[in-house]
């Protein structure tokens, strides 16, 4: 089988690079190694559609997220795909934070994010069960179902004619005349080969793998991943009307991630603490929640939310982020890169996808079609057809 791109990888920026390539016209197959889409990264997050508060002003994390908080979301709107602007509040949880929260106020509107800063008052109307020095409203913070979205994305893509591949692993690739040849073990354990002219590597954990197999040097490229674990603890149902909104507590310099324990609220107002953050020494998908982390989380939320007890939490879902930023170092950007200079012409490797990859995607998957098939600016599958609905 042959075809004008394989994109590597059905998570959410390999679908939505489907969708996008497949509307601009190209013929997509989609590798996938699950049985189905979205079994990593993809759906082991928080679901949260960020603002953009974080990043330097300028970055392309900064820019896609501002922008794809306003894209994903008119999408999910569009494609019925569930979700709900449910705001976020950041807080200073001791007076001392107030500038680091300024800091992030700063930064936030510098990249175009809306902010409100509340007066305490209202903040403990709105949130009686929270204690906080300051409080600043996010509005645009949101909250979507991924599995909603995955299944829109291949929709479109199918819609338009690509093809999804299950149970293929990618294990080697060479250049060839016109492209590359792609060698795949498929369900038997048999070899598939595949032609192309382009290549998306869209393998989250694995993109430095997957952008090393055609010979590029990954370490010379600075697209080595190290993997960060981070579990969640979910809240008794019970206890959900601790907080309307997102929780978000300031976090200072140089801690392993700018968002620190926070909590979430699901679409169905379930309350979630979480991602921590663990540095994985080997690079093995264990997803098993230690529970003996549950007194570090209780002592994190319970600065904020201090109403909470042991019995209140329980071990919950665990992912794992692809970072080409150790813990403390100076910020790394996320990886969209057409190969060309580096003798790989056609091949685009997306790495370092980590948050807010899932907020970004539809502006990734932009991208990458501007790589590819630049010829086709203008029809975006936001302006898709809204009869694919999740
Ligand atoms: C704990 C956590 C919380 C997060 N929370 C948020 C959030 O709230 N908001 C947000 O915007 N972002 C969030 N993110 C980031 C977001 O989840 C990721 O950026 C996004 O899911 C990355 O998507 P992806 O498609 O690049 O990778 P993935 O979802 O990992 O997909 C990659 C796919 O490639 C496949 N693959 C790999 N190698 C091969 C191969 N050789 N052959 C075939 N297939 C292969 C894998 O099986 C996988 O399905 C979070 C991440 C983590 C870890």
């Amino acid at each position: 089988m042959d075809a004008d791109v394989v994109v590597v990888g059905a998570g959410v920026v390999g679908l939505a690079s489907a969708a996008e390539l497949s509307r601009a016209g190209l013929s997509v197959v989609v590798a996938e190694r699950h049985t189905g889409p979205g079994r990593e990264t993809s759906s082991r997050n928080s679901q949260v559609l960020h603002a953009g508060l974080y990043y330097p002003p300028g970055s392309r994390k900064a820019r896609l997220c501002v922008a794809g908080n306003r894209s994903l979301a008119a999408f999910c709107e569009a494609h019925g795909v569930p979700f709900q602007r449910t705001g976020k509040w950041l807080l200073a949880l001791e007076p001392g934070e107030e500038e680091r929260l300024a800091e992030i106020v700063a930064t936030g509107r510098a990249n175009g994010a809306p902010l409100e800063e509340v007066p305490l008052a209202r903040f403990r109307e709105e949130e009686p069960h929270v204690r906080a020095a300051a409080a600043v409203l996010s509005p645009s913070t949101g909250i979507l179902d991924v599995h909603g979205l995955f299944r829109v994305f291949r929709a479109i893509a199918e819609e338009n004619g690509a093809a999804f591949a299950f149970r293929h692993e990618l294990r080697a690739a060479a250049p060839a005349p016109g492209g590359y040849e792609l060698v795949f073990d498929d369900p038997s354990g048999d070899e598939v080969r595949l032609s192309t002219p382009r290549v998306v590597n869209a393998a989250g954990l694995d993109a430095d793998v997957v952008a090393a197999l055609p010979g590029l040097d990954v370490d010379a490229a600075g697209y080595r991943q190290t993997w960060t674990k981070g579990s969640y603890f979910r809240v008794r149902s019970s206890r959900r009307h601790l907080a309307r909104r997102l929780l978000y507590p300031v976090m200072p310099h140089g801690f392993g991630s700018v968002l620190g324990i926070h909590l979430t609220v699901d679409l169905d107002g379930e309350l979630r603490l979480g991602p921590d953050v663990e540095p994985l020494e080997e690079r093995r998908a264990d997803y098993a929640v230690d529970e003996s982390r549950l007194g570090a989380f209780l002592a994190a939320a319970r600065r904020y939310l201090p109403a909470l007890v042991e019995d209140d939490l329980a071990p919950d879902q665990s992912g794992i982020r692809a970072r080409l930023q150790a813990i403390g170092a100076p910020f790394r950007d996320f990886v969209v890169a057409e190969e060309s200079e580096r003798g790989l012409a056609g091949w685009v490797n997306l790495v370092g996808i980590e948050s807010p990859g899932l907020t970004c995607c539809l502006e990734l998957a932009r991208e990458v079609r501007a790589l590819l098939a630049p010829a086709s600016e203008g029809r975006t599958v936001a302006a898709g057809p809204t009869a694919v609905r999740a």
